[in-house]
């Protein structure tokens, strides 16, 4: 294959996508399997880890720097990271191309009120050509990408210059922490995150600051309640930004 153009091993790597479509399917439905909200990320962790290391990567499984947490304006879901792992897997380039990451984050928002649901949150059922499972969307469907891409690349034979590494991190939903981790263990030239976006192509992206705000009124005898400080309503209120962050069990969409 050293006679193939970059162009025809692309055509190659899509008709192959095409051509095992249902593998791709069946390993989002297998994360969707695996519960993954904040602070139980350890199970689907496994499973990203096993995959990766049965695609030949050289795989590490590590509990992130509570450090990260010290750097200014970091987040703090409050939640430890111990026994929450982020996962790298790196195939080695042949040499003299340039890095990428391709990554993920494992973690899925509550599926509360599950009384909600049609279908059971952890059980990826598919109707039709939809699934319907927590995090089958947002963002399984990309994981299970990041997992498969290595895989075909191998079945494929296709070597890359540079080296790839597939990172699967934890707590993107409240702070970013498991990526910031993931990108200082394992830098690279460039990063693609394979978050849904309907199927557009986003270079840039809004942030989330999460602060906690104290408001100070006055508190009066509700019969005289023009002499007190409404401490909701009142433009007068002493507002009072405190670095300390407190977040809900259930935050964050992204
Ligand atoms: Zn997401």
């Amino acid at each position: 294959m050293t006679t193939e153009t970059t162009q025809q091993a692309i055509d190659r790597l899509w008709a192959e996508i095409d051509r095992r479509e249902d593998e791709l399917i069946e390993t989002v439905a297998e994360l969707v399997k695996r519960p993954s909200p904040l602070g139980a990320e350890a199970e689907a962790q496994g499973y990203v880890a096993e995959h990766l290391a049965n695609s030949g990567l050289a795989v590490e499984v590590w509990d992130p720097d509570e450090a990260i947490k010290t750097i200014p304006n970091a987040g703090d879901s409050g939640v430890p990271f111990a026994g929450r792992p982020n996962v790298a897997g790196v195939q080695e380039g042949s040499g003299g191309g340039r890095s990428l990451i391709v990554q993920g984050h494992i973690d899925v928002v509550s599926p509360e009120p599950v009384e909600a649901w049609s279908y059971d949150p952890w059980q990826a059922t598919v109707v039709g050509d939809r699934m319907y499972g927590r995090g089958a969307f947002d963002m399984k469907s990309g994981d299970a990408l990041n997992l498969v891409l290595p895989r075909l690349l191998r079945d494929l034979g296709i070597q890359l210059q540079g080296d790839l590494i597939i990172q699967s991190v934890i707590e993107e939903e409240c702070t970013g922490n498991g990526a910031l981790d993931a990108a200082r263990r394992y830098p690279a030239d460039a990063a693609v995150i394979t978050e849904p976006t309907g199927g557009r192509f986003t270079h840039a992206h809004v942030g989330v600051v999460w602060f906690r705000i104290a408001v100070v009124g006055k508190s009066w005898h509700a019969m005289q309640a023009w002499q007190g400080v409404n401490a909701i309503t009142s433009p007068a209120s002493t507002l009072r930004r405190t670095n300390a962050v407190a977040l809900p069990r259930e935050c964050g969409s992204a």
